[in-house]
């Protein structure tokens, strides 16, 4: 047979490696620990985990921790599990705020190399320099006057914006990158010879880029304790300024990241040209930067804000925003692309608590937690019960290419569906149980039948199902009424039993009177009962060790009724009208079979990379139900009490 095709060396990522066929390739993951991972991150690990992996290279988990104000100890520890699960090892935990000195001295350097301005300019005075219209485009650009201070000025100013001189918003560190730069400089001119034209088109390109329209490499923060700095630092880095050189401080070969970035390359390059940790013009020396498409998965929400509008429940008020946090969140907004940022929707209720406001609407929860099964976080994707090896081959198997991947939910689900399909064990559970007494059964019948754990993979091995006069059976599969094209258990009618013998025939059934449900069912068993078109699951009631265990079931389904609930009304709270009543259906009085101790005790069944190196959670213990669906048991388990989630159903929209 063929060698297996390894994904980190086809397509896209063997072009990238071919640019830059370097013996040790080097990458990093570099999340900033400012929130719960999502779907989309999963790319992003996989991609440079596995890239560097194939290589026989190394790839650091690096916290992007530049943002004092937003970080928690929460998000780190989530953020390492997170790795770990899905099956990587970070060569290094490292850290941006590790090189925070180092940073410093590089900024005073590039002062040092006219490369750099302290700029006092107003968040409206900056985007009027940078040429911003009313209508949000770009006309003309020009420098302001802090543009041409001398060096010892700018040194200067900068020490004291690191003593405390400033307050937030009243100065910020600028790179002196292209904003001064005049349309005659790159007009071409028919006396230009073919390599001043060259020259001319790369300055037009650059000068045009918003990347490099002079953006802050420092700036002073509202908050500035910082989670591994304390307060140490008043100033603290950009992302623009922080990650380049983190990339060449690291020894990153091949710097990974998605298409967004992809007009913030050209200032990465100038940065590290300017302070001479990369030759102009050359990959060869220093990190090289290539983005790959993102990952958007329709059908959900990731975007933090929204998560957490969820989680924590919000309230939509016409207060504008307080004046003074507008001025420091524009400077931070103007450190990455301008215009491509989200707009704060609404804040969350518990951090609005604090502003004083006229709430006009204050909207509940939607979810449980971060780690609520209905979201696409990857501590909710765990907690539903998808494996991590599911999620890997879902992203390699939609490619890594230039262009975003987009797909939905219910891609996913089928995915995770198929992968399931072979690999967990299979046992039998009802989900809403009906007491079926055989009638002609002797009291104390036992049969010990022997069960494989998937009938097509003899490898997992069998255990034992015992039948006895008393079963269960589910609602769904019962009717009062019979009707020809039913094929299940009804008055008079018979139906197969899975994993025994013989068929079962209603004979006759109660309801309770005061529900009007049916709660009890008399039937026959054996030889001589007519066959029945179809077979149902069952368990049954047996001698203590064999029997079925009571569970919580909890049956998952869209958060939202809308398909595509990131096109909902946000900012008033209109999306709370579209949740989908039944996105949590709770089965209390589920039963499963005796088996589930037996998975129980032998998960991660099958092993997964990352669970077999020792990551277990209890989201590893998997199975699908027959005839049911897939599950896993949730955190909320105890030795007492057993609830199960249902990661995927068998089929698409079972209802089930
Ligand atoms: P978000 O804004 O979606 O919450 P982020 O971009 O702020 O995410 P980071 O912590 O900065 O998250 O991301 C770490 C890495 O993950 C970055 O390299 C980023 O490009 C990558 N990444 C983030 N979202 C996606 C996605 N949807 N698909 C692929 N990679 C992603
Ligand atoms: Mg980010
Ligand atoms: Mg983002």
């Amino acid at each position: 047979p063929a060698a297996p095709v390894d994904p980190f060396r086809q397509g896209w990522l063997k072009g990238v490696y071919d640019e830059k066929p370097v013996k040790e390739v080097h990458t990093r993951f570099p999340p900033e620990p400012n929130g719960y991972l999502h779907i989309g991150h999963a790319k992003a690990i996989t991609v440079n985990f596995g890239f560097a992996k194939s290589h026989s290279g190394i790839c650091n988990l690096r916290f992007d921790d530049t943002n004092p104000t937003k970080e928690e100890e929460v998000y780190f520890t989530a953020i390492k599990d997170m790795v770990q699960w899905l099956g990587f090892e970070p060569h290094k935990i490292t850290h941006s705020s590790d090189e925070f000195d180092k940073l410093y001295e590089l900024a005073e350097e590039l002062i040092k190399r006219e490369k750099a301005y302290v700029c006092h300019c107003s968040p409206d005075e900056v985007k009027k320099g940078r040429g911003k219209l009313e209508n949000g485009e770009h006309g003309p650009r020009s420098a302001c006057a802090h543009w041409s201070r001398s060096v010892d000025e700018n040194m200067e100013l900068f020490r004291q914006m690191r003593d405390g001189g400033y307050n937030p918003g009243e100065a910020v560190l600028r790179m002196k990158q292209y904003l001064a730069t005049k349309p005659e400089e790159y007009e071409v001119s028919e006396e230009d010879s073919a390599e001043a034209k060259k020259a001319k088109e790369k300055l037009k390109a650059l000068a045009n880029n918003p990347a490099m329209w002079d953006v802050a490499a420092y700036r002073v923060t509202k908050n500035n304790h910082h989670h591994r700095t304390g307060d140490k630092w008043r100033i603290y880095p950009t992302y623009e300024f922080t990650h380049c050189i983190c990339d060449a401080l690291e020894d990153i070969s091949h710097s990974l990241c998605t298409v967004e970035f992809e007009t913030l390359r050209p200032a990465y390059n100038w940065l590290l040209d300017a302070l001479d940790m990369k030759i102009e013009g050359s990959d060869e020396k220093g990190p090289m930067q290539r983005e790959y498409g993102r990952l958007n998965v329709e059908g959900t929400i990731l975007s933090k804000r929204r998560i957490a509008m969820l989680v924590e429940g919000t309230t939509i008020n016409n207060t504008p925003n307080n004046p003074a946090s507008a001025l420091a969140d524009d400077i931070e907004e103007l450190t990455l692309a301008e215009d491509g940022e989200e707009e704060p929707e609404t804040t969350p209720s518990a951090a609005n608590a604090a502003t004083t406001s006229t709430p006009i609407r204050t909207i509940p929860p939607a979810v449980m937690s971060w780690d609520d099964p209905r979201l696409f976080t990857l501590v909710a994707l765990r907690r539903r019960g998808v494996p991590p090896g599911a999620l890997k081959k879902f992203v390699l198997d939609l490619g890594v290419t230039k262009a975003n991947a987009n797909t939905a939910t219910h891609t996913l689900d089928s995915n995770i569906r198929t992968y399931l399909e072979r690999t967990v064990p299979r046992l039998m559970l009802v989900l809403d149980p009906i007491k079926v007494t055989l009638t002609n059964l002797p009291d104390g019948y036992l049969e010990e039948r022997e069960v494989p754990f998937d009938p097509k993979d003899k490898e997992k091995g069998t255990h034992i199902v015992p039948f006895t006069k008393t079963i269960y059976i589910d609602r769904d599969d019962f009717r009062e009424e019979d009707d020809p094209d039913f094929f299940r258990l009804a008055p008079g009618k018979s139906v197969g039993l899975m994993n025994v013998e013989f068929p079962v025939r209603c004979t006759s059934f109660t309801k309770d009177p005061e529900t009007g449900k049916v709660n009890a069912i008399e039937a026959e068993y054996g030889k001589d009962v007519p066959a029945g078109k179809a077979r149902i699951h069952w368990v049954a009631e047996s001698p203590a060790h064999h029997s079925p265990i009571r569970a919580e079931v909890r049956v998952f389904n869209p958060l939202f009724r809308s398909q595509t609930p990131n096109s909902l009304d946000w900012k008033n709270g209109g999306y709370y009208d579209d949740l989908n009543p039944e996105s949590l259906v709770t089965y209390s009085d589920a039963m499963v079979e005796c088996g589930l101790e037996y998975v129980r005790k032998n998960a991660p069944w099958p092993k997964e990379e990352g669970e077999a190196k020792g990551v277990v959670d209890k989201s590893s213990v998997r199975f699908q139900g027959l005839r049911t669906a897939f599950f896993a048991l949730d955190k909320d388990s105890s030795d007492g009490k057993v609830v199960l989630n249902r990661i995927v159903s068998l089929k698409e929209d079972t209802g089930k």
